[in-house]
């Protein structure tokens, strides 16, 4: 292509060196089909996490252990999002070098109250999460993933629908017989949001003549007799009540597992690239890296699609506390330590870009966009209306960046989300750029990205794998 490099898979000719590719993809698309929720990817980092070395921040914290020079550690933030270290040779003070992606993706959260019935069937109401075509989460077969937290504290883990004897759920949509309104209406209207509910039962409970003594209950139970028995089968199965809903964080996500796609293998077609395409590598990267001259972070967080908000968000002031916390037993605390530290730092902020689809290619610009199989994505800005609410990375970072990446020669392009004016999004980037570090936006190109199914491509990832490991290896010295 004239605009870009060689294509990637050039450098993986068939035999060894493309089984490695393929060996790498295998791997993430086996998380990727298992870990569909940020608390199960977080479970998922801290269980690989301990098997490779990692000891738990917070407890070193309070046992007042030290920490020096190769040690790990990881801590986890409300088991939604996960910092991991890895202590440098260098003093922290000196800056770290930092990977950090988002494992929350666009989905359907079930309300507070969420479960009715309707005409003998019963269903459960949504608030969907994070910017999606609405139209597209009908009529495909849907997993439930989360957890129920009872009064006294039992968190009970859900997960059904992945099984190939689970059963699964659906929203549905009108037949095309009946929807010539429907068909009418601009594409943000054809689904709306308060009509995303899941079909989840439609078999009555035993009807039951009931005495002139029946409480409210009973007769409650009896007027909406799908419902109750639904509850009754919540009640075996998880030892739930209705009301434990309110304290209940359950997730639709399209069931089943991510595939290989094309007759070539080449791609990986998953619910959730968006952001764990960047996540995974990000953390096999800082588990493979070593022990490298400046301190490795890898900061995994929740909340991106909606605006990285909260206690668990990149806004939060966790990812500075715990680093405080390293500061504290590495023995060299202080206010002016800390400022250094985060100041010095250098950032890959990963997150998925636009890939090229040559279905719709009005949108994007050929020499600014990014291609499938071209490697690393970097948006030297991202934002929009005149790069608004954007990072816009240094010159001198990004060719720091470059000198990397060609050293090793490991494929990345450069590219803008879309043609100027045609849309946007943001990121975490400008978080860390707030402490004054380099950052620049970073990821792996997504075709259909917010969709229930994504698909990228198996030597991005691989790239992606190797370009954060020479990062945190070279980046600042
Ligand atoms: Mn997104
Ligand atoms: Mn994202």
């Amino acid at each position: 292509m004239e605009y870009k490099g060689k294509n990637a898979w050039e450098k993986y000719p068939q035999g060894e060196k493309r089984e490695k590719v393929f060996e790498f993809a295998e791997g993430y698309k086996s998380f990727l089909s298992s870990c569909k929720t940020e608390r199960e990817c977080t479970s998922y980092f801290i269980k690989e996490a301990k098997k490779a070395g990692f000891r738990d921040l917070a407890e070193i914290a309070k046992n007042g252990e030290t920490l020096s020079a190769g040690d790990k550690v990881y801590v986890s933030n409300m088991g939604k999002a996960i910092t991991l270290f890895v202590i440098g040779k260098r003093p922290l003070e000196e800056g770290m070098n930092i990977l950090g992606a988002h494992i929350d993706s666009p989905r359907m959260d079930l309300k507070q109250v969420p479960l009715y019935e309707d005409t003998e069937m019963a269903l459960l109401d949504t608030h969907y999460y994070g910017g999606i075509k609405k139209y597209q989460w009908v009529t495909l077969p849907l997993a439930l993933h989360g957890v129920i937290v009872k009064k006294d504290g039992t968190v009970v883990n859900v997960a059904v629908g992945e099984g190939m004897d689970d059963p699964v759920f659906c929203v549905s949509d009108l037949l095309i017989h009946l929807s010539s309104k429907q068909m009418e209406k601009v594409g943000n209207k054809i689904v709306e949001g308060e009509d995303l509910n899941v079909l989840i039962g439609s078999i009555p409970l035993e009807e039951v003549e009931l005495g002139e003594d029946a409480s409210e209950e009973e007769k409650e139970k009896q007027k909406s007799r799908v419902k109750a028995n639904i509850l009754e089968i919540l009640k075996e199965k998880y030892d739930v009540d209705e009301a434990d809903f309110l304290s209940a964080e359950i997730e639709v996500v399209p069931a089943g597992p991510a595939r290989t796609l094309g007759f070539d293998r080449s791609c990986i077609i998953g619910y959730g690239h968006d952001d764990r395409v960047c996540a995974y590598p990000s953390f096999w990267a800082t588990l493979d890296a070593g022990s490298c001259e400046r301190t490795t972070a890898c900061l995994l967080v929740d909340k991106e699609e909606i605006g990285s908000v909260g206690a668990t968000g990149m806004e939060s002031r966790f990812f500075e506390n715990m680093v405080a916390e390293v500061l504290n037993a590495c023995g060299c605390y202080s206010e002016l330590a800390l400022r250094r530290a985060m100041m010095n730092s250098r950032a890959l902020s990963s997150d998925v870009s636009a890939a090229f689809d040559p279905n719709y290619p009005s949108v994007m610009e050929k020499k600014n966009a990014a291609f499938f199989a071209h490697g690393l994505v970097f948006n030297k800005y991202t934002g929009s209306r005149g790069k608004s609410g954007s990072n816009d990375a240094s010159a001198e970072y990004m060719a720091s960046i470059r000198k990397i990446f060609d050293d090793e020669d490991i494929s990345f392009q450069t590219a803008e989300l879309g043609k100027v004016d045609e849309g946007g999004g943001g990121t975490i980037a400008y978080i860390l750029g707030n402490y004054g570090m380099n950052v620049i936006d970073s990821g792996v190109a997504v075709l259909n990205m917010h969709a229930p199914w994504e698909i990228a491509s198996k030597v991005d990832i691989y790239e992606a794998y190797r370009g954060y490991i020479a990062f945190v290896q070279k980046a600042g010295l």
